[in-house]
C-alpha cells in the first residue's frame, strides 16, 4: 500500500458579490496564515478564485470555514493529493476581476449570462456531434502541453486577446453548436457569457474543466491528449488514464517530452519551453543557439 500524501492542492472558484474585496482579502489572508496554506488568490467584487496548498487537515479546516459562510457554501472544489506544498508562498490580491476578461465598459456577471453547463459524460458525448466545434479558452502556452482532440486552438497569450480573435474567426463558430472548455471552469464561465452576448446562440461549457473531467470515474479523461497546464510547480498534472497520449516536443531534439523548464537567458528571454533532460544540458538550459550566445558574452564580460 503506498502511503497517504499528507498534502492536498485545492482549486476553486465562486462568482459570488463580495462588497469590499479589500476587506475581505485581509480577513482572508489571516485565515490562510493561520492555516499556513500557500497559494495564488484574487478577491473580486464578483467573487473568489483561488489555488491553495496545506496539509490534508488544514485543507479540510480551511473548506468547513468556506462553507460555514453563506457567501463562499457553494465552492466546489477540485482536489489533489501532494507530498508537499505547490507554491513558494502565499498571495492575495483584490483585483477588479477575477479572471483578466478585460471587457470594460461589456463587462457583465456570468451569474447572469453563461453558457449550458455540460458534465463530463455529456461533454464526451458532445464532442462527437458533428456539427459542434470545440474551443480552448487558454493560452498557448498552456494547450501546447495538451488540449481536447480536434479542439480549436487560438493562438493568443492572454486570456485579454480572446475576445478579439474570436471576432476576427467569426466564420468558424457561426451556425456551431460551440463547446468551451479550460482549466477548471472558471474562464469559461465568463467566456461561454460573453459568446452568447456577442450573437451565438449555442454555448456549452465544460462544468469543472479539464480537471474535473480527469478525475471524473467515468470518462477518466478520454480523448483529452497530453497534459493539463497549471499555474503552480507542478506546471503539468495528468488527465486522461483512458487513452492517454504525449503531444508536446523537445524544442531541440523533438523527442515527445512534457518537461517544461524556463530558459536560462533569465533577464532577456526567461521563455518557457519544452526540453528533454539532455538537450538540457547540451543548450546549457536554453531554448535557442541565440539564447545561448547571449549567455556565452555575458560569461565573458564577467571574467
Ligand atoms: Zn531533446
Ligand atoms: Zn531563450
Amino acid at each position: 500500500m503506498t502511503e497517504a500524501a499528507p498534502y492536498q492542492v485545492l482549486l476553486y472558484y465562486i462568482y459570488c458579490d463580495i462588497e469590499c474585496p479589500e476587506t475581505y482579502r485581509d480577513e482572508h489572508r489571516e485565515l490562510c496564515e493561520s492555516l499556513e496554506l500557500y497559494g495564488r488568490i484574487i478577491v473580486g467584487k464578483e467573487g473568489i478564485n483561488g489555488t491553495v496548498s496545506g496539509t490534508v487537515e488544514n485543507c479540510a479546516k480551511y473548506m468547513q470555514v468556506m462553507k460555514n459562510d453563506p457567501l463562499t457554501a457553494d465552492v466546489e472544489y477540485k482536489i489533489d493529493p501532494e507530498q508537499g506544498h505547490v507554491f513558494p508562498k502565499l498571495s492575495i490580491k483584490a483585483r477588479d476581476e477575477i479572471v483578466s476578461l478585460g471587457l470594460g465598459d461589456e463587462d457583465f456577471s456570468p451569474t447572469e449570462t453563461t453558457g449550458e453547463y455540460l458534465e463530463p459524460k455529456e461533454w464526451l458525448e458532445a464532442m462527437k456531434d458533428p456539427n459542434a466545434v470545440i474551443l480552448d479558452t487558454r493560452n498557448d502556452y498552456e494547450w501546447e502541453l495538451g488540449h481536447f482532440k480536434n479542439a480549436i486552438l487560438p493562438p493568443v497569450d492572454s486570456f485579454r486577446d480572446l475576445p478579439q480573435w474570436i471576432e476576427d474567426n467569426r466564420e468558424k463558430f457561426e451556425g456551431k453548436r460551440i463547446l468551451a472548455y479550460c482549466t477548471g471552469g472558471i474562464r469559461c464561465e465568463k467566456f461561454t457569457g460573453h459568446l452568447v452576448r456577442r450573437g451565438f446562440d449555442n454555448v456549452s461549457q465544460l462544468h469543472g474543466g479539464i480537471v474535473s473531467y480527469g478525475k471524473d470515474p467515468e470518462v477518466q479523461g478520454e480523448d483529452y491528449d497530453g497534459q493539463c497546464y497549471v499555474f503552480d510547480e507542478r506546471i503539468g498534472v495528468p488527465v486522461n488514464s483512458k487513452n492517454p497520449s504525449v503531444i508536446a516536443h523537445c524544442v531541440h531534439c523533438s523527442e515527445p517530452c512534457e518537461r517544461y523548464i524556463n530558459c536560462a537567458n533569465k533577464h532577456e528571454c526567461n521563455d518557457q519551453h519544452f526540453s528533454c533532460e539532455s538537450c538540457e544540458e547540451k543548450n546549457q538550459g536554453c531554448c535557442s543557439a541565440e539564447c545561448i550566445e547571449i549567455i556565452a558574452s555575458q560569461k565573458l564580460e564577467t571574467i
